[in-house]
């Protein structure tokens, strides 16, 4: 097992938030000395456009997944030798039938090299876009059930995203996702983690989240205890600043835990990488 640098999940300009072209986050990427380098644009088939304001529907954009495929994997190839650049897809998860067998024939056509689950938002919406009226409590029931169906998606997803990511969009004081409160839910959804072999992303994008990773350190802690050892890293990166953000952190605090490699997903295998 070697020491490598990985970045897993990333944006460009193929994401309607993307800042910056594919070939630039590649460059970035390469020139900070990056082994694994994921792409993992956003496939928003979760969003109800019908909801949708015309403003936001202009703005939210869905990734065409032909000009997206075909242009990032002519890049794939430029970089064989120096980078490996693995082509990806964030896939949005929602509970509707006919979004999960959208997604399945996304795979089945393009057959990205590896999937990262979501769960953006409920109701074809994003939490960033709701108003919670709601205590902390059902809103967080709420969300740990929907991650914990997210985990029985059918289509072969390998990274489980950023969980946590709705204490981003909430009203509480204290946003927090804790064992203490939600224990079982969160027991649960490692335990299915680990028992359907899928990898737990460590996302280092933080913005209004006080210097937390999503999941929290408890959450990490928990999973390594209960025998978890799949772990991913992704800056979540929009712009070439970001790339491999906190990762260092990230690292400093998986070996604290006791996590002796990152895992990383490849056209159905998974690869060890020493940290
Ligand atoms: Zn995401
Ligand atoms: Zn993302």
């Amino acid at each position: 097992m070697e020491q490598f640098l990985t970045d897993m999940h990333t944006h460009s300009k193929y994401s309607h938030d993307g800042q910056a072209e594919l070939s630039k986050m590649l460059e970035t990427a390469h020139g900070k000395g990056f082994a694994f380098y994921g792409v993992s644009e956003h496939f928003d088939y979760d969003y109800d456009r019908l909801q949708m304001t015309e403003s936001e529907r202009a703005e939210l954009t869905n990734v065409d997944p032909e000009v997206y495929f075909h242009g990032a994997r002519h890049l794939q190839e430029d970089y064989e030798g120096c980078m490996n650049v693995l082509i990806g897809a964030e896939f949005g998860f929602s509970r509707k039938q006919e979004v999960a067998n959208k997604y399945l024939s996304t795979f089945e056509k393009y057959r990205p090299d590896f999937i990262i689950n979501s769960v953006h938002g409920g109701e074809g919406r994003d939490f960033c876009r709701y108003t919670f009226t709601e205590d902390k409590g059902t809103v967080y029931r709420m969300y740990l059930q929907l991650i914990r169906d997210s985990l029985d998606a059918p289509y072969p997803y390998d990274i489980v995203g950023h969980i946590g990511y709705i204490a981003r969009y909430v009203p509480y004081a204290d946003n927090r996702l804790s064992l203490e409160e939600f224990g079982a839910e969160i027991d649960d959804i490692l335990k299915t983690i680990i028992q359907k072999d899928k990898i737990l992303e460590v996302n280092s994008s933080n913005k209004h989240l006080a210097n937390r990773t999503l999941p929290s350190a408890e959450i990490l802690r928990r999973y390594f205890e209960l025998g978890g050892r799949k772990i991913s890293y992704g800056s979540d990166a929009h712009g070439p600043d970001r790339i491999g953000d906190k990762r260092e952190e990230v690292v400093a605090l998986l070996k604290e835990i006791g996590f002796e490699y990152l895992t990383v997903p490849c056209r159905g295998e998974h690869i060890k990488v020493k940290i």
